[in-house]
């Protein structure tokens, strides 16, 4: 061999260091007896970002892959299930509202439903059970369903700062992933530009084989010292600020939303996350369209009495990411790579997809690297640009009549791949072979629960002879029916499951 890749150090211990952290090490402990050697630097002195409550169902596999029990998780990170978001005001801001459930439409992959239902713009009510179970605030499973499965796909919320702790806990004791508090003051190049270390604070020099850079939005490693130049995005989804706030429930047994409630303002959003002890809530829009004072009026209003005498902690980024996530021997992951707003949930999942191509793609001698880094910046940009369309799609298709709203619909502003699969879809809708498979993060049933929940209506007339199983279609619009029927009678309140089923479980 020539030179081997085993010495792994990552830079930063927010969610990104010790989610990569653990899912590496993890794989590697099973895959080679521990041949690879992982560190994780944090500081002390720099903190982590504070936020990120909300995930996508990845996480389930994840958690779950790296050795941990989800009783624990609920336990110590105050979780809570996830089903998916419920948008309201987007469309009108009359009180208007759909949802983004994470089960699959009924049928889906073998008969689309959209051409046969009543109401396309109520696609998610007819089409799946999932929003009457988040509307009826119920759990996703029963008692008698074992960790990490449910009756209803799910995510979770949770509270950021406990999921760290429990990683970092976890990577030590269980993992062998060695631990070093200190502040990096210096990345060390050769003459190749690689980088042969980082220098710390007290501790010196700390040599690796691979770099991965999880410093947040500082971009210590690949930015700072690897140049590699930031692409923004700001002029396709305008976000750049946040307000964000725990606010505790008036009565600790009041219901868990069992959704993210997402609420469209006149420029922006509000996030409302419920955790078991509290709920995370926070404003996101853009400073060119409205002052912080404004956006902090918009929370209150929207808290009312439960945020009064909270103070709100504010937050700004860019919207965009790297044009390279993998340059020598350096790989970003987390904030470090990119951020382009909270809108479902993509960072967390983002950090587990490319700490998962990392584990299971190591280059075993420094010669591959080139090769292993072209590939996953051609995976990491597609996926990234994909993101963006369709976080772009929740917006442009507003009749808000407000600037901001308006701004988004703007033609300049939609990127062309997007405004390519609206001229598809304006006569079919968005079907599974329109994706591409493995590298997809978002499945068409994400795409038809937005675009119908946003008021899109294909005129399926053009190709009418592919939609006449209207006897399919009935059988699995009634299934659902009963099937939602049945979930309203067999499931159990939310707070009230979680309370159950964790004192059941040790
Ligand atoms: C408003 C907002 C809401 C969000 N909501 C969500 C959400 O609901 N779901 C979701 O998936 N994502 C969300 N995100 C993104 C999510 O918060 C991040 O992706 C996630 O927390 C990972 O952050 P990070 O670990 O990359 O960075 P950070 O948390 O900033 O961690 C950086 C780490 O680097 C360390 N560090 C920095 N400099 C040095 C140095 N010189 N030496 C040593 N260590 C150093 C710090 O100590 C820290 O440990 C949100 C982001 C924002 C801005």
């Amino acid at each position: 061999m020539l030179n081997p890749v085993k010495n792994i150090v990552i830079v930063g211990g927010g969610t990104a260091g010790w989610l990569t952290a653990a899912i590496i090490a993890s794989h590697h402990k099973k895959a080679a007896g521990q041949s690879v050697a992982v560190t994780l630097i944090e500081s002390s002195d720099i903190p982590t970002i504070g936020v990120g409550e909300g995930t996508w169902p990845t996480l389930k596999n994840t958690l779950q892959d790296i050795g941990l029990k989800e009783s624990d998780v609920f336990r110590e990170c105050h979780a809570a299930f996830k089903q998916g978001a419920k948008f309201v005001d987007w469309v009108h801001g009359n009180g208007d509202f759909y949802y983004h459930p994470f089960t699959y439409p009924m049928g889906y992959g073998r008969i689309d439903l959209a051409p046969y239902v009543t109401n396309i713009e109520n696609y998610a009510v007819e089409a799946n059970f999932q929003h009457h179970v988040c509307e009826a605030g119920l759990a996703p499973r029963m008692l008698a369903e074992g960790e990490y499965k449910g009756t209803c796909n799910y995510a979770y919320h949770l509270d950021a700062g406990m999921l760290g702790k429990m990683l970092k806990e976890h990577c030590i004791e269980h993992l062998n992933v060695t631990h070093i508090v200190d502040t990096m003051q210096n990345v060390n190049l050769q003459d190749d530009g690689n980088i042969r270390s980082v220098s710390l604070n007290k501790c010196g020099e700390i040599c690796g084989d691979l770099f991965v850079d999880c410093t947040g939005t500082a971009a210590l490693l690949i930015g700072n010292s690897l140049k590699v130049p930031f692409k923004k995005v700001d002029d396709v989804l305008f976000n750049d600020s946040a307000l964000a706030m725990q606010v505790p429930y008036v009565n600790e047994n009041d219901p868990v939303a069992t959704h993210t409630i997402a609420t469209a303002q006149n420029t922006g959003w509000i996030w409302d996350i419920g955790l078991t002890h509290r709920r995370g809530v926070g404003h996101v829009y853009s400073s060119k369209f409205m002052t912080d004072e404004e956006a902090e009026a918009n929370l209150r209003n929207y808290l009312g009495e439960a945020g009064e005498g909270i103070a709100c902690r504010k937050i700004t980024y860019e919207s965009g990411h790297r044009e390279r996530f993998w340059e020598k021997n350096c790989v970003a992951v987390g904030m470090a790579a990119g951020f382009v707003e909270p809108l479902e949930a993509t960072a967390i999942m983002l950090i587990e997809i490319s700490a998962r191509y990392i584990a299971e793609n190591l280059p075993p001698t420094q010669e591959l690297m080139p090769i292993t880094a072209k590939r996953f910046n051609q995976q990491m940009d597609y996926r990234w640009s994909r993101i963006i369309d369709f976080l772009k799609l929740h917006y442009m298709l507003t009749k808000r009549p407000e600037p901001y709203w308006q701004a988004h619909c703007d033609k300049k502003s939609i990127p062309e791949s997007l405004q390519e699969d609206l001229a598809i879809w304006k006569y079919k809708g968005p079907t599974v072979s329109d994706f591409q498979g493995a590298n997809e993060l978002f499945p068409a049933a994400s795409y038809q629960y937005v675009l119908y929940g946003m008021g899109f209506k294909p005129d399926f007339t053009a190709h009418g002879h592919l939609y006449q199983d209207h006897q399919q279609a009935d059988r699995l619009i009634k299934r659902n029916e009963q099937l939602t029927e049945q979930m309203l009678q067999t499931l159990q309140p939310h707070r009230n499951f979680i309370h159950q089923w964790l004192s059941t479980t040790n």
